[in-house]
């Protein structure tokens, strides 16, 4: 039969147990030194002697004890990757030695590795800061983006461009990309071996750049990224991992166009990313 403890010593170490919680202190280790039969080195007596006189000081009111538990610094967040399991997409991918963007472009070249060279005028390399410490990732290239061969410049552009600007920064200082480089046919999502294809010249760009944040436009190009099949609204907002960088999820500026009510849900998305890079949204001109 085990033994039960008496009720008042059984409360007695709740609530020790509770102040170490509050404390952020989780994890406890059996006490050996009770085990029966086992020769009690001295260096340990004097260890259960402090533990002993421990016992004797009373526990700090419940205010006092919110007050030093709010006084501990919190563990670092979390980064949840949400990818399915299984392998990914982008494990195939080699570092490529001294790397560059004309590299990248050169290899790129007139491609024709899947089938989405079919239908397309240009190809959509990437355009921006080749240093920049925030890229933006579109799914791949729309209509007007086609014909003129660079990302983001129609409509949704003109809005990109603008909430870039609201970050307090240029269309100059980011990157801005898309997963696949030619657009696909009645825009619409590019496909597996599209993406598989394609990727690996998306990652090249990543690695040569090195920014400290990602920022994915739209459930397709965060869902590609990410390799999950969750719901955009499941994980926008929040800080994510991709292959050791820290992505944010938000819609796509084109949604925002159909949907304006969205907007300040992204404000808040691109103000978390402002607050990692330490940016400051500019202040308006008086009239
Ligand atoms: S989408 Fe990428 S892989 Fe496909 S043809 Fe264009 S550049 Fe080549």
């Amino acid at each position: 039969m085990p033994e039960t403890l008496p009720g008042s010593l059984q409360q007695k170490i709740e609530e020790r147990l509770r102040y170490y919680q509050d404390l952020g202190i989780q994890l406890f280790y059996r006490n050996r030194l009770t085990e029966p039969g086992r020769e009690q080195p001295a260096s340990e007596v004097k260890v259960e002697q402090r533990i002993e006189r421990t016992e004797e000081i009373p526990l700090p009111k419940r205010e006092v004890r919110a007050a030093i538990a709010a006084k501990i610094p919190s563990s670092p967040p979390v980064i949840p990757i949400i990818a399915a399991p299984g392998p990914s997409l982008f494990d195939a991918a080699d570092k490529v030695q001294d790397d560059t963007l004309p590299k990248i472009r050169e290899d790129i070249g007139d491609c024709t590795r899947c089938k989405l060279h079919k239908g397309r005028n240009k190809i959509v390399f990437g355009d921006g800061n080749p240093k920049a410490e925030l890229v933006f990732i579109g799914e791949g290239p729309g209509a007007d983006e086609d014909i003129q061969g660079l990302p983001f410049v129609g409509r949704a552009g003109k809005l990109l461009t603008q909430m870039i600007e609201a970050m307090g920064l240029q269309r100059k200082d980011v990157y801005i990309c898309n997963v696949v480089k030619c657009r696909p046919p009645q825009n619409r999502a590019p496909e597996p071996d599209e993406v598989e294809t394609c990727s690996p010249y998306l990652i090249r760009q990543i690695d040569v750049i090195n920014p400290k944040v990602l920022v994915c436009l739209g459930a397709v190009a965060a869902k590609t990224l990410l390799e999950t099949t969750k719901g955009i609204t499941q994980f926008r907002g929040q800080w994510l991992e991709w292959r050791g960088r820290k992505l944010m999820a938000t819609y796509h500026p084109a949604y925002l166009l159909r949907n304006p009510a969205a907007k300040g849900e992204v404000w808040k998305d691109l103000q978390k990313v402002m607050a990692e890079l330490g940016l400051q949204a500019p202040k308006k001109k008086s009239s």
